[in-house]
């Protein structure tokens, strides 16, 4: 393994270390926790863990700076998130190398795509925040949009940058101060990140970092009586946790959580276009992405055809070492993931799908690390456990279906709606499916990914949204100011 990126945070005192009021500080507890590398199953490094105090301390800090962070310009803060993005991009070879060793990612991809799309997140921020309105006017009301204060950020591992960016960028934009804490699974990143916030020059509170466990830290930060609002990125399971705890105090609570997303490809679909960018997509980041479409719902005339198509394209995967150019699919990125990959394989084998490709156990060849066997299944029937749970792992279910309703039926029949794609050529009739698919977003034939474009769940798959316009109006209150101009005045809009 490639120790520099370790070495460098060492050395630095930051693997010791919190980000509290613009100063590294060690943290008030004794606790540590091991960075294991996924592809060795070997820890790499020991990071101090936060504790309740030290969110007590963060949310102190963000408070007072909220103060004049609030009120300051929206150039001002443009220009901070400017500083940061330059950053991340001058630092994008430590980013790729960091994420690729405590989760995994395969190197290429993390410096392809990782990287690059976690630092458009604070670009998006940026643009966002120079068009937008905070004020407008309707009548003799002045709405305004103010920033909603303190904000926790409760963060995951398997888009460790990109999900960190995907809330800072916006809450700073807003004039949020923030408490950031990254998952303890994937913290190497996330100490990067604050580095970069350092030297862009935020001012002291309005960026904190807390690493630590999510029982622990996270539920501090979520029950804090002066955290006027939590965004977690995770698991549902966990989002509910930091729901139960914000209850309380009545913060806004905003959930990025899981999904089951499908993709439905209509019988008039290009299976040669749409078929194997299918593939690529349900096991990019080896299906470790909220939104990855791990269940390809397809005619059931065509199933066979599209079985043959689905075995080429994942003949093309080189799962192997991530520090390897070649690579294109690493370990999943711990060993809970590892054995919960290996459970759902076995319950689909027992639930009797038929299992055309991978399977239990590492490729061969790799005798350890967190490896999985890229695995498809086929004859998948929409009720069977791997068709209705997040397995976060590369496995892809293909489901058959007969009508075109009944499609629909199954693509809306779980308790997620976070992602959904639909394939076919006739625009018409695929934009009447995407209408009817409830979900936070539907791609129709694969369009470029688009930070823009806002995101987030139906159902069980959460609350708000993120990226684009909407991602930064999640961090504003509305104010409305009642006899603000003499109503017999003209409108000044
Ligand atoms: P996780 O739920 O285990 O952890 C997510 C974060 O929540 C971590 O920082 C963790 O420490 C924290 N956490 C855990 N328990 C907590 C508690 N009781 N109180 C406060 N914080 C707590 O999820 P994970 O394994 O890191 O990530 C995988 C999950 O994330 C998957 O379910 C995936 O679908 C979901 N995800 C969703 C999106 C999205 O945008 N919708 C994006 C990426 C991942």
């Amino acid at each position: 393994m490639n120790p520099s990126i370790v070495e460098r945070l060492r050395s630095a005192g930051r693997l010791d270390r919190v980000f509290i009021d613009g100063e590294w500080v060690v943290p008030q507890g004794q606790a540590r926790s091991s960075v294991i590398d996924p592809s060795t199953e070997e820890p790499v490094a020991e990071i101090a863990l936060g504790t309740a105090q030290d969110v007590a301390a963060a949310v102190a800090a963000a408070r007072r700076a909220f103060a004049t962070w609030s009120v300051s310009s929206a150039q001002s803060r443009a220009l901070l998130l400017d500083r940061v993005h330059s950053l991340i991009l001058e630092r994008a070879e430590l980013f790729a190398q960091a994420i690729s060793l405590e989760m995994g990612a395969a190197i290429g991809f993390a410096r392809s795509t990782q990287v690059p799309s976690a630092a458009q997140h604070i670009r998006v921020a940026r643009d966002n925040l120079a068009s937008y309105s905070f004020v407008t006017h309707r009548g003799d009301m002045a709405i305004m949009r103010e920033a909603i204060g303190v904000c926790g950020l409760i963060t995951p591992w398997n888009w460790p940058l990109y999900q960190i960016t995907a809330k800072v960028g916006p809450a700073l934009a807003a004039g949020c101060t923030v408490v950031l804490k990254p998952s303890e699974l994937s913290p190497l990143s996330a100490l990067l990140f604050a580095e970069v916030m350092q030297d862009a020059g935020i001012p002291p509170g309005v960026f904190n970092l807390v690493s630590g466990n999510g029982p622990e830290v996270g539920a501090a930060l979520s029950a804090h009586p002066d955290v006027d609002m939590i965004s977690i990125t995770g698991s549902t399971r966990a989002g509910v946790l930091v729901a139960q705890a914000a209850a309380p105090t009545v913060k806004r609570v905003a959930q990025e959580l899981g999904g089951k997303s499908p993709n439905l490809i209509l019988p008039d679909a290009d299976l040669a276009r749409a078929v194997p960018a299918g593939v690529a997509a349900a096991f990019r980041n080896v299906g470790q992405s909220c939104s990855a479409p791990t269940r390809m719902i397809v005619p059931r005339a065509r199933l066979q055809e599209v079985e043959r198509i689905v075995l080429e394209a994942a003949a093309s995967f080189v799962v192997g070492d991530p520090r390897s150019e070649q690579t294109t699919h690493g370990p999943v990125a711990n060993r809970a993931q590892f054995n919960r990959v290996q459970e759902m394989i076995s319950i689909g084998i027992a639930e009797g799908a038929r299992l055309i490709c991978g399977g239990l156990g590492r490729p061969e060849a790799l005798s350890r690390g967190f490896y999985c066997r890229p695995t498809i299944f086929t004859a998948v029937h929409p009720q069977m456990q791997i068709a209705q749970e997040e397995i976060f792992g590369p496995v892809l279910a293909l489901i058959p279906y007969d009508s075109v309703d009944e499609a629909v039926e199954i693509a809306n029949g779980t308790v997620y709606g976070l992602g959904a794609h639909v394939q076919g050529e006739d625009l018409g009739a695929a934009r009447a499916v995407a209408a009817r698919i409830r979900s936070g977003q539907v791609h129709i034939n694969y369009p470029a990914w688009n930070p823009h474009a806002p995101f987030g769940g139906y159902k069980r798959s959460g609350n708000g949204r993120e990226y684009g316009i909407e991602g930064l109006e999640e961090y504003l209150e509305t104010k409305a100011i009642l006899g603000f101009q003499d109503a017999s005045a003209p409108s000044t809009d």
